[in-house]
């Protein structure tokens, strides 16, 4: 997509997407509800206008060819199956209607069938079907098609917990076994995180920032991506610049101590406000931390723990420890961490620049 853009009358609800999916990668669109996402897809699926810019697809210009010409299939998140129709006539309907013979048509249903584990199936109709079982025959149907690159909005967002989860990891093994290029849209990071080749951030029509899972968790562009990747959140904490110099950026902490975060410094000087970002994972409880609080919370997951570290009556540290930690809640702690993993943010959003030192 080159400078795509997509107003409905005066409101432009896609602001300019430049963005590459390459053959057979597992891209996926992410960002809160109402961003655009579900939009930018119907642009490139051809179900909405795209009012300015360009979609190429393999170098020609696709604005203007028949969603059905396009090569693609799409999977909404309402299965949108035929009620009346078994699985296997909901499978080869497609087929059908484009005049596919019939012998043909069996064998790729049965193929399709096969992959997702529907073979004991075909004979039913939808409503006699688990909700992760419709939402195979819905991805059933695009299989059959064999396209040139599948579309999935949110299609495992109607399904609980835990076959959320299974249904991921089938649809991971699907992209390895079909080798084809799917672009997939979600609101859940850890959808985007788990399952993505490339993911791209959307916040208010605008891409955010692009990247590999942990490109995105380990160099966050900015504020928002920060916020949005990475579970618990990453802390985010306003401060004041100390000083600056060779070695990086160094910040006053709330206790008074400094932390000189490797990042480059300039543009920055004594006294400007950026905001600390720390991920809860990076933050350890060590007696001769810099941050000095107590642990008011801890929620005990097992595997793991999450405490809540009181560091001021405004700020709260969120440090995820070991499932076996035993750091007593109501008495003086401290909490410690490497500046070579902590981030520092301009207010108005950008990341600064990590140093690359020889
Ligand atoms: P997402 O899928 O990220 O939740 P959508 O792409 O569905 O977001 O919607 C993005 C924005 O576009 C929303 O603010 C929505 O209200 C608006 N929008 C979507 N479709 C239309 C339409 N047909 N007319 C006007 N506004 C629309
Ligand atoms: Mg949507």
């Amino acid at each position: 997509m080159r400078g795509a853009r997509k107003s409905y009358g005066a409101a432009e609800i896609i602001k300019g997407i430049d963005l590459d999916v390459e053959d057979r990668e597992f891209v996926v669109f992410v960002g809160p509800s109402g961003c655009g996402k579900s939009t930018l897809l119907r642009m490139i699926a051809g179900l909405e206008r795209i009012t300015d810019g360009d979609l190429m697809i393999d170098g020609v210009r696709a604005n203007d060819i028949d969603p059905s010409e396009r090569g693609l299939a799409m999977v909404f998140q309402s299965y949108a199956l035929y009620p009346h129709m078994s699985v296997a006539e909901n499978l080869g309907f497609a087929l059908k209607i484009a005049g596919v013979p019939v012998q043909e048509r069996e064998r790729k249903v049965k193929e399709a069938a096969d992959v997702l584990q529907l073979a004991h199936l075909l004979d039913r109709r939808p409503k006699a079907l688990s909700g992760g079982q419709r939402q195979r025959v819905a991805i059933g149907r695009a299989i059959v098609r064999n396209p040139k690159v599948f579309l999935f909005d949110e299609p495992l967002s109607n399904l609980d917990a835990a076959l959320r989860v299974s249904m991921r990891l089938e649809l991971m093994r699907l992209h390895e076994q079909l080798n084809a290029t799917m672009i997939y849209v979600t609101h859940d990071q850890i959808e985007a995180m788990t399952m993505a080749d490339k993911i791209v951030v959307l916040n208010g029509g605008s891409i955010e920032q692009v990247g590999s899972p942990l490109e995105l968790y380990n160099r966050p562009a900015n504020i928002f991506v920060a916020g949005f990747i990475g579970s618990p959140k990453m802390n985010l904490l306003k401060l004041k610049v100390a000083s600056v110099g060779a070695e990086g950026v160094t910040v006053t902490l709330p206790g008074g101590q400094t932390l000189t975060v490797p990042v480059d410094a300039d543009a920055v000087k004594a006294g400007d406000e950026l905001l600390l970002g720390m991920r809860p994972e990076h933050l350890r409880v060590s007696p001769n931390g810099p941050f000095k609080g107590q642990a008011m919370l801890a929620e005990r997951l097992g595997g793991l723990t999450i405490l809540h570290v009181e560091i001021t009556p405004e700020l709260t540290l969120v440090v995820q420890a070991e499932g076996g930690d035993t750091t007593p809640l109501h008495s003086p702690i401290a909490l410690d961490i490497s500046p070579a993993v902590c981030h520092l943010f301009r207010p108005e959003g950008p990341a600064l620049a990590p140093l690359h030192r020889a």
